[in-house]
């Protein structure tokens, strides 16, 4: 793989989470959506985060997120 089809795939349209939007909910729903589990939250009431490297952009939590946290930009 070359240096520039690397960048690309960390380029890839993955959301992140809005931590001024975010409610930190006790186990994140949106992330039980994630089958590739690229949504992170290791603690309950934690900010979870996406995992560029993990995550495809299938924005699939995006729409999971009741507090519409999740954007992308
Ligand atoms: S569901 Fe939305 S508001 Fe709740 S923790 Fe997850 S990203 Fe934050
Ligand atoms: S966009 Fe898809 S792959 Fe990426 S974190 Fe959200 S649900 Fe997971």
């Amino acid at each position: 793989m070359t240096a520039s089809s690397e960048m690309f795939r960390s380029n890839h349209r993955a959301p992140r989470v809005d931590a001024t939007k975010c409610k930190t909910c006790q186990r994140c729903p949106a992330r039980q959506t994630c089958k590739l589990k690229a949504l992170v939250q290791f603690e309950a009431h934690e900010l979870p985060y996406i995992d560029r490297e993990m995550c495809r952009g299938c924005l699939v939590c995006v729409e999971e997120c009741p507090h519409r946290a999740i954007v992308v930009e």
